[in-house]
């Protein structure tokens, strides 16, 4: 997972977060645009740049906003202090996110996971008064995404040593039954571990 640094300027250094307990959603409601389109934005509005932490553009590149480790300003009193603000580009009360948004956004849930520990995944909406992060939002597509990302990772290992051993020649579907893993598993380690 690559993220594009913008080196924005602040017009003061954004306050150090130092509770991490989730991440929430966004839509810009808007077009595709740049995370430095953002943050013109914000400072338009009085405010030091960008409130969100990341921006996930249309064709699923992941663009910095404000540094990760400093306190958003994208869900108010109730949300800013212990968050990590994460926003797709797009109007998602009229269109939804495109698919290499969603696979993007997973990926750096995902990542921000495996440094934060279980972040609590929810949307502006659930703590302000917004449709933010819009009606069409794909929250069970979201939710998918993750429990697949972790489900499938030992399989995809298991897939990736019996190739190397020569016990199967194609890649294997991880939807295939658990029976399939736990024999390859046990083969492997009858062979001695290759
Ligand atoms: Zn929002």
């Amino acid at each position: 997972m690559q993220i594009v640094e913008t080196n924005l300027q602040f017009s003061r250094a954004p306050s150090k977060r130092t509770r991490t307990g989730r991440i929430i959603l966004h839509h810009t409601a808007s077009a595709d645009v740049s995370a430095a389109t953002i943050h013109g934005w914000h400072q338009g509005q009085g405010w030091i740049g960008i409130g969100y932490h990341f921006v996930i553009r249309a064709n699923g590149t992941i663009e910095r906003g404000r540094p990760e480790d400093t306190i958003g300003s994208h869900a108010g009193p109730q949300g800013n202090g212990d968050s990590i603000g994460i926003v797709l580009t797009g109007n998602f009360e009229i269109g939804a996110p495109s698919t290499a948004q969603m696979v993007a956004l997973a990926e750096l849930i995902n990542e921000l996971r495996s440094r934060y520990g279980d972040l609590t995944v929810i949307g502006h909406k659930d703590v302000m008064a917004t449709a933010c992060p819009g009606r069409n939002f794909p929250w069970d597509d979201l939710k998918r995404r993750l429990e697949a990302k972790q489900v499938d990772q030992w399989k995809l290992d298991i897939i990736a040593k019996a190739k190397a051993a020569g016990l199967i020649t194609i890649d294997h579907d991880p939807d295939e039954p658990a029976s399939k893993w736990f024999v390859l598993q046990v083969i492997m380690n009858a062979l001695g571990g290759k």
